[in-house]
């Protein structure tokens, strides 16, 4: 992109799905640095980049999406984000295959791939099984981590161009999955232009991604940050498939991130449609996610999670106690940079991940340590960044209870569970 371009997009943002001007803000959460930059010690003391996180609602499709400030080059070439170090996700990506396989009847001579496949966390589990598999993964480092364990794997972005080029190479698919990286993308059309090249005639696709609706019911602000560009509703997500000759036949509501949506898509009329879409289309229109007036009173709803939050710690250190922080997630950095929470509140953060320990929180510079630090300090409060995988975290650290410790949950709002 040449610099009269990035200043015309400034001026006057378009929406990345239809291409109609961006006029009306759906939340502003003030400047923000990249929520997945993490620091190293000696990057303390540098000058770190801060972005704006405003987020925009496309009065014509009801995208709701961010503008891109940085290229995912930037973002995803080196990404701390290893999927294997959570157990639920585990248990969550070893459902989803006993239940694709049975469904759509996958066997040795079907092929499997996936797009953003992590570090293989989820094809370990088909390759399992004799399905041959096939890993797209932007991040090197991430992706080294899949071939190692056997799952081989591209390193690539996904889009048109991938598409053609695997289809050449004799790696049509007869499922293709994609789970959190459509809001990920910044070239949404081109993408799943893409999905449309690269499925078999009768092939499958699932994604999965969060959901607007829990989002905006459940004041989950804090998932949205700068990697990821789009925000979906089902209404939203169905126009832009449709607009690719691809039909959304069926969509299941699940408890992950906060609660996402699983949709299965097909070249058109290739499978019946599961009355479960129409019916979830019916409770977005009752929702209110097809009139403007409904994105404009979310942000109030913001300010107040904000408020009740800050309310709560600074009584908290009134009262002399000691918080510390559970996990290191990128959505725990749009919560503590967005509510001005650094070490005068929280002391420190520990995440299981060695690729964070050590670190610092990005904007906050919260220390990142090992989860061994908490049974030394016995913090008072243990502030829960990832509150999606709450009860995972409350069974492992159920110890801090032996010195009166209590488990701070910050969204949909602040809550104690002793
Ligand atoms: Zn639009």
């Amino acid at each position: 992109m040449n610099e009269s371009s990035t200043a015309v997009l400034a001026e006057a943002p378009s929406c990345r799905f239809c291409g109609a001007a961006l006029k009306h803000t759906f939340l502003d959460l003030g400047m923000s640095p990249l929520a997945n930059s993490y620091l190293k010690p000696v990057q303390r003391t540098q000058l770190e980049p801060f972005y704006p996180l405003r987020v925009h609602v496309c009065a014509r499709c009801f995208l709701v999406q961010l503008e891109e400030y940085e290229s995912p080059d930037q973002i995803f070439s080196d990404y701390a984000y290893f999927s294997s170090y959570s157990d639920s996700w585990l248990r969550h990506a070893k459902a989803y295959t006993d239940l694709i396989i049975k469904r759509f009847g996958l066997n040795q001579e079907s092929h499997v791939v996936e797009i953003a496949s992590n570090d293989g966390y989820l094809l370990q589990y088909f390759a399992a099984c004799g399905i041959p598999v096939l890993g797209i993964e932007p991040a090197a480092n991430v992706a080294r981590a899949a071939v190692e364990k056997g799952i081989p794997t591209v390193v690539k972005f996904f889009g048109q161009q991938t598409a053609r080029q695997l289809v050449a190479e004799r790696n049509q698919a007869d499922l293709i999955i994609g789970n959190n990286v459509l809001a990920h993308v910044p070239r949404l059309n081109d993408f799943v232009s893409g999905l449309k090249i690269l499925l078999k005639p009768r092939g499958v696709i699932t994604m999965e991604f969060p959901h607007l609706m829990r989002l905006m019911a459940e004041n989950q602000f804090d998932t949205i940050y700068h990697e990821h560009f789009s925000y979906f509703s089902l209404l939203a997500v169905e126009k832009v498939f449709a607009a690719h000759q691809l039909t959304l036949f069926d969509v299941e509501e699940l408890a992950t991130h906060g609660g996402s949506l699983r949709i299965y898509v097909c070249h058109e009329g290739k499978q019946p449609c599961s009355s479960c879409v129409a019916d979830l289309r019916a409770r977005e229109e009752f929702f209110g996610l097809a009139r403007l007036d409904r994105y404009a009173a979310f942000a109030e709803q913001i300010k107040e999670t904000k408020r009740k939050l800050l309310e709560f710690l600074i009584a908290a250190k009134r009262q002399g106690k000691s918080i510390a922080g559970y996990g290191a997630p990128a959505k725990g950095n749009t919560l503590l940079n967005y509510c001005g929470i650094r070490t005068d509140f929280v002391d420190y953060t520990v995440d299981r991940s060695p690729h964070k320990q050590g670190h610092f929180l990005p904007g906050t510079h919260i220390p990142i340590y090992h989860p061994d630090r908490i049974r030394e300090t016995k913090p008072d409060y243990l502030l829960l960044l990832p509150w999606n995988l709450k009860e995972e975290i409350m069974e492992q650290m159920a110890h801090i209870r032996e010195w009166g410790g209590q488990f701070l949950v910050p969204i949909p709002e602040v809550k104690v569970y002793p």
